[in-house]
């Protein structure tokens, strides 16, 4: 016996199935990642009119649970369409990366209501235009605190020590985080260790920013900064580049980085 659900999603992905139908991937409050078979879905109402899901689109969903993870659709409003996405392209680059983002970081059947509170969040950020590189970063964090491999960035992650002060500050990637002065210089004892350089300063900055205990406002370079270091803590977390990151922050961004790799000796 079939019993219907009800979720609230924002559509991360969807998928041409036989002529009318798609398979669509949700991030939902209620029930984390949500896969979806739509049938009739794109069934034209007149000739020539094709219709579907609207890629990042906020949608009420009704369906039906099935054994397995693809779940019968039933019923579909669109809540919300971020229209202001369409307007510029680096608004839609966010989009496409925040939702990137959460199919890699995401899991079925997991509740993940703050995570998608931040992901509707930002989204109308995007789609306004506003603090784009900035609420990218706040995307990247609540995706690896949802997932658990967000790294502590004020203790060593080796010893739990004091982090240094200043200067340049050893990441490693294979521990998940910065690393103290004296498991630094343990380093050559460690073949294979995986690292990268982060700024003291920019550790400090990404603490306070990760904890929400205050709201500081950092510098465009400084957000670019922190999102590079994240990035290498992602890509070795998944094994692989996040497609959408490069186009992301092509351009202006991409000339930030330059400067803040060239200030922080980053690879
Ligand atoms: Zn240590």
């Amino acid at each position: 016996v079939a019993s219907y659900q009800h979720a609230e999603g924002i559509c991360l992905r969807r998928i041409a199935f036989s002529n009318t139908s798609q398979v669509a991937d949700f991030l939902t409050s209620q029930a984390g990642r949500l896969s979806v078979m739509a049938k009739g879905v794109t069934r034209a109402p007149r000739r020539g009119v094709r219709t579907g899901f609207d890629l990042l689109g906020r949608y009420e969903l009704l369906y039906t649970r099935r054994r397995g993870s693809l779940q019968n659709l039933t019923s579909q409003w669109l809540l919300e369409g971020f229209v202001g996405l369409r307007r510029e392209l680096p608004r839609m680059l966010a989009a496409y990366y925040a939702a990137e983002l959460m199919l890699s970081f995401t899991v079925e059947d997991e509740a993940c209501p703050g995570l998608y509170a931040l992901l509707v969040d930002c989204l109308r950020s995007f789609a306004d235009g506003r603090d784009v590189a900035l609420n990218v970063l706040r995307l990247e964090l609540g995706a690896l605190r949802e997932h658990g491999s967000c790294p502590s960035f004020d203790s060593c992650a080796a010893c739990e020590g004091t982090l240094p002060a200043r200067g340049a500050v050893t990441f490693s990637l294979s521990d998940g985080g910065p690393l103290c002065r004296r498991c630094e210089r343990e380093l050559p004892g460690r073949p294979g260790l995986r690292t990268t350089t982060a700024r003291a300063d920019l550790l400090r900055l990404l603490a306070a920013f990760s904890s929400g205990a205050e709201r500081p406002a950092p510098a465009e370079g400084q957000v670019t900064a922190m999102s590079a270091l994240l990035r290498f803590h992602i890509r070795d977390l998944l094994g692989r580049e996040l497609r959408m990151w490069r186009y992301l922050h092509k351009g202006g961004l991409s000339r930030s980085l330059q400067r803040a790799r060239r200030g922080a000796g980053v690879a």
